[in-house]
C-alpha cells in the first residue's frame, strides 16, 4: 500500500479547502483536486475539504426540473439539487484513498449543517462538528458536500447559488481553521470578469466590504452571503486557482493603502430583469400596493426607479432576479390591476454594469465619468443606482461586454 511509505510531518492547523464546480468538472480534474489535498496532508495539515456539483451539474438538474414544471416544489428541488454535491464528495475520497490517503465523504445533513426550513435559499443555524473533529482525529481527510443542509425535522435544504462557499466558510469559523481557501477556475479576484476584459489585474488583497459590493453587484466568484460570514467572525479567506499554485486574493478584514482608489472594480450581472408599470396614477399608495404584493410573494426587489409626475400618471420601473420573473409578472399584473395602471412591461434583455471603488466617497465627478464613457460607446442608460461606494447602470444586455470593456479601461484598472 501506497500509505505505508508516506511520511507525515508533524502535526500542523487545520486547513478549509473548497473547490468549485470546475475545479471538479471531470475524473482528471478530481485527481488533481485529490492531488493537491494530498500534498497538504503530506505536510501535516489536517484537512477540511468542501466541493460542488460536478462542471454544470447543478444547472443541468435544474433544466431537468423545469422539463417537468416551471414551479416545481421547492423542497423537491432541494432533494434534486443536493444530489450533485454527493456525486463529487463521494468520487473525491475515492480519488484521495487511490493515492493512499484517508479520506471520508459526508453530505451535509450526515456533518450536522443544520438550517432553517427555507427551501432552496436556507440559513444556516448551527452546525455539529463532533462527527468531523472525529473523523479527523482518526487521520482522515474529512470531505462535505457543499451548499447543502438539512432541518430539525430531516429535510434537506439548499444554502443558494454558489452556496459551497458558505459551507466552507461557515466551516472555517466553526473549526477554528488556520485558513480558508477558496480554489476556483481563474488566480483570484480581478478588477473585473478576466473572462470578459483579459486585461484585468489580480488584486491581491481586498477588504470584505469591497467584495460584498463586488460579490452583490455581480461578480459570481464568491456568494454574497459566504462573505457577510466571514465579515462577521473575521474569517480570512484565500481566493486562488485550483490549476496553478500561485498565490490568489486574500479578502480580509482591512487593506493598508496610502489612499483609497477611486475606482478598483468594474462588475456585470445578467441575472436580472426589468418590470416597468406604465401608467401608474399619481396618488399616496399606489407604490406600496405593487411592492407589498411582490413582497408578500417573496419577490425581492432591487433597483427602484419611479419619477414624479407632471400629468397625473407615471410609470414605475424596477428590477428582479431573472429567476423569479415569471413569478413577478404574475404578482405585478395583479397589483396593476387593481390600482387602474397602463400596460406592465417585462424585459430579460437588460444587464447591470457597476463601477465600485471605496475612495468614490470622497471624489466628484465619478458618475459623469461612468455617463460619459457609456455615451462614448452610444449605449443608452436606462436606469441608475448608487451606493456609497458603487454607481450602477442598467443597459441593454447585448452592450454589457463592451460597457465592461470601456469602463475598465477609462477608470486605468489594466494599468
Ligand atoms: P466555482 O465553480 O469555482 O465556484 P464560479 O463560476 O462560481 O466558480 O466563479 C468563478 C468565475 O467568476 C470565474 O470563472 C470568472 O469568470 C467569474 N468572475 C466574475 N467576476 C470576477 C472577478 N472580478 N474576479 C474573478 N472572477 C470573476
Ligand atoms: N453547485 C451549487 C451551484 O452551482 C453550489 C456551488 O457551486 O457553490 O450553485
Ligand atoms: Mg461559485
Amino acid at each position: 500500500m501506497n500509505s505505508l511509505i508516506i511520511k507525515e510531518t508533524m502535526p500542523k492547523g487545520l486547513i478549509v479547502q473548497k473547490f468549485g464546480g470546475s475545479s471538479v468538472a471531470n475524473i482528471e480534474r478530481i485527481q488533481n483536486v485529490a492531488k493537491r489535498v494530498a500534498s497538504y496532508k503530506k505536510q501535516g495539515y489536517s484537512l477540511v475539504v468542501i466541493v460542488s456539483a460536478l462542471g454544470d451539474t447543478t444547472d443541468e438538474l435544474i433544466e431537468l426540473a423545469n422539463k417537468i414544471t416551471t414551479t416545481p416544489s421547492e423542497r423537491e428541488m432541494d432533494m434534486l439539487l443536493s444530489t450533485g454535491e454527493q456525486i463529487s464528495v463521494a468520487l473525491l475520497a475515492m480519488a484521495i484513498q487511490k493515492l493512499g490517503f484517508k479520506a471520508i465523504s459526508f453530505t451535509g445533513a450526515q456533518v450536522g449543517i443544520i438550517t432553517d426550513t427555507s427551501h432552496t435559499r436556507a440559513r444556516i443555524i448551527k452546525i455539529n462538528t463532533d462527527k468531523i473533529n472525529e473523523e479527523l482525529k482518526n487521520g482522515k481527510i474529512v470531505i462535505v458536500a457543499g451548499f447543502q443542509g438539512v432541518t430539525l425535522t430531516h429535510d434537506i435544504t439548499t444554502l443558494g447559488r454558489g452556496g459551497s462557499d458558505l459551507t466552507a466558510v461557515a466551516l472555517a469559523k466553526e473549526l477554528a481553521a488556520v485558513e480558508c481557501e477558496i480554489y476556483t477556475d481563474v488566480e483570484g479576484i480581478y478588477t473585473t470578469d478576466p473572462r470578459i476584459e483579459p486585461k484585468a489585474k489580480k488584486i491581491n488583497e481586498i477588504t470584505y466590504d469591497e467584495m460584498l459590493e463586488m460579490a452583490s453587484l455581480g461578480a459570481q466568484v464568491m456568494q454574497v452571503r459566504s462573505i457577510e460570514v466571514a465579515k462577521k467572525f473575521n474569517v480570512p479567506i484565500h481566493v486562488r486557482s485550483s490549476f496553478s499554485k500561485n498565490p490568489g486574493t486574500m479578502i480580509i478584514k482591512e487593506v493598508k493603502r496610502m489612499e483609497e482608489v477611486v475606482v478598483s472594480s468594474v462588475t456585470i450581472n445578467k441575472n436580472e430583469a426589468k418590470i416597468t408599470i406604465c401608467d401608474v396614477p399619481d396618488q399616496p399608495g399606489a407604490a406600496a400596493k405593487i411592492f407589498k404584493e411582490l413582497s408578500d410573494s417573496g419577490i425581492s426587489v432591487d433597483m427602484i426607479v419611479q419619477n414624479v409626475s407632471h400629468t397625473r400618471k407615471t410609470d414605475i420601473s424596477f428590477t428582479i432576479a431573472k429567476t423569479d420573473a415569471h413569478k413577478a409578472i404574475k404578482f405585478t399584473n395583479k397589483a396593476a390591476k387593481n390600482i387602474g395602471t397602463g400596460e406592465v412591461i417585462l424585459d430579460k434583455d437588460i444587464a447591470r454594469i457597476s463601477i465600485i471603488g471605496v475612495g468614490m466617497k470622497s471624489h466628484f465627478g465619478v458618475a459623469a465619468k461612468m455617463f460619459e464613457v457609456l455615451a462614448e460607446n452610444k449605449i443608452n442608460i436606462e436606469m441608475i443606482s448608487t451606493s456609497d461606494i458603487s454607481i450602477s447602470c442598467i443597459i441593454k444586455k447585448k452592450f454589457a461586454e463592451s460597457a465592461v470593456r470601456a469602463l475598465h479601461e477609462k477608470f486605468g484598472l489594466g494599468k
